[in-house]
């Protein structure tokens, strides 16, 4: 399988609960490695822009309040098969769906606070990734 990257949001759940180290064990003991990482704030504007897709929802307003609501850690991982790869490490979008040993499972407060996003695809992550990071910024 080819070396591939994916784009993860660490949520303001997570890191409310001060649980980046925790998580970027569990990315780094999967076997991604964090090839680019900042924590930030996410203005309103570019919550709805990154979840413009579920602009219909009816959870869409409190989505966007909930990621702006604390810093998030933005991130780059890289590994065979990444996007696959992390969507397994991550777990099910309800944590009470989730595989014991998830991500989602270990840490997650409910379906809006499930303190990760991970892409769901090659083109969605390519999109992604320069949303937030320069090229010269990803270091693999
Ligand atoms: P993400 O895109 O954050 O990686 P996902 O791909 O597992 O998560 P999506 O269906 O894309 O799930 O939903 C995006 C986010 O919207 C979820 O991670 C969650 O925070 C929130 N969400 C999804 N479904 C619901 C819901 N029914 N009620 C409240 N929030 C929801
Ligand atoms: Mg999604």
């Amino acid at each position: 399988m080819a070396t591939e990257r994916t784009f993860s949001i660490i949520k303001p759940d997570a890191t409310r609960r001060n649980l980046t180290g925790a998580i970027n064990k569990l990315i780094e003991e999967s076997g991604l490695r964090i090839v680019a990482q900042k924590r930030m704030k996410l203005t309103r504007a570019q919550a709805e822009e990154f979840y413009a897709i579920h602009r219909e929802r009816p959870f869409f307003n409190d989505l966007v309040g909930f990621m702006v609501s604390g810093p998030v850690v933005v991130q780059v991982l890289e590994g065979a098969n990444a996007v696959g790869h992390y969507r397994d490490v991550m777990g099910a979008t309800n944590p009470a769906n989730a595989d014991a040993g998830t991500i989602r499972k270990e840490f997650a407060e409910s379906i809006e606070a499930n303190s990760v996003h991970g892409s769901d695809s090659p083109e969605n992550a390519a999109i992604e990734i320069p949303f937030f990071f320069k090229p010269e910024e990803i270091v693999g």
